[in-house]
């Protein structure tokens, strides 16, 4: 496996992918890598020959008041489980490489980045997404890259990113990787104190609850209400619980509107949890 560190050695490495033909995936990653990356990489091994994954802490998607500083970082670790999976190409650029001095472009995306969901909370994440994602395609030029459907609006974001700027990249969702109990696995999952760890999975269930309702013809305002009530319980503090048009994120009033994708984020004391389910 090699590791890229700059953009010289990237281009080479990449060079070198290509010249021994079959496609290359992309699996772009914050690192702290757990099992649900993982799944990311498995997928891509079953979709191209070759795969890069991509590991950045990208300063931009952080407002001031969020967590880039503590941020896990499991660098070593990550390069092991990465060699153990035979990924071929690590790329890890360091923030002046992605940003260096007089950096001056930024793509704000629309559409399913005005959603009302992530961006209500986080107003200033999808441009910082769409700008590093924009950056680590046309740096690396994969056939495919994959997103998990954790970020799902993250990755609405993207499809319409690459499908607006006509990037050749064919972009490709991955389904979500749970904890035995339910809780999605994300690399804020080590924020939680053991008291928070076991209040968490509440939050998969009472997706679970509603997407069962709806499926079973209730009305989807009373089943959301008693959903928030459930999760406010447990004792998060929700941002937002909502049913949302699948394809479109655009809201949506009966079931009858469908598909229907139910996404959450709640606050369990300083950690942010996302998830989401289709009914
Ligand atoms: P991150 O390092 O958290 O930015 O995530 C990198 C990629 O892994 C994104 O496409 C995420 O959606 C995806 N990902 C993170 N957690 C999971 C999970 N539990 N299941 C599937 N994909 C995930």
């Amino acid at each position: 496996m090699r590791v890229a560190r700059t953009l010289p050695a990237l281009t080479r490495a990449i060079a070198a992918l290509r010249a021994r033909r079959g496609r290359i995936a992309l699996v772009p990653t914050m690192g702290a890598l757990h099992e649900g990356h993982l799944s990311l990489v498995r997928l891509a091994q079953k979709r191209a020959e070759r795969v890069i994954v991509s590991i950045f802490v990208n300063p931009t998607q952080f407002a001031p008041n969020e967590d880039f500083r503590s941020y896990p970082r499991t660098f070593a670790a990550d390069l092991n489980a990465l060699a153990a999976q035979h990924v071929d190409l690590v790329w890890a650029p360091a923030a002046e490489t992605m940003y260096p001095e007089g950096f001056g472009t930024k793509i704000v995306p629309e559409g399913a980045a005005l959603a009302g969901l992530e961006d209500a909370f986080r107003p200033h994440f999808f441009a910082g997404v769409a700008t590093v994602v924009a950056k680590l395609l046309l740096q690396c030029a994969p056939d495919i890259a994959l997103f998990g459907e954790k970020d799902y609006q993250q990755l609405k974001v993207i499809t319409q990113l690459a499908r607006d700027l006509n990037l050749k990249t064919r972009i490709v969702g991955a389904p979500i990787a749970r904890e035995a109990d339910g809780l999605a696995r994300s690399s804020r999952n080590v924020y939680l104190t053991p008291d928070e760890r076991k209040a968490a999975p509440t939050l998969y269930r009472a997706l679970q609850a509603c997407a069962a309702q709806i499926a079973a013809g209730q009305p989807l305002g009373a089943v959301l209400d008693e959903g928030r009530a459930a999760i406010t319980r447990a004792g998060f503090a929700l941002d937002y619980l909502e049913a949302r048009h699948s394809a479109t994120l655009e809201p949506i009033g009966s079931a009858q509107e469908g598909p229907i994708r139910l996404l959450v984020a709640a606050r369990l004391g300083r950690t942010r949890l996302i998830d989401n389910v289709a009914v």
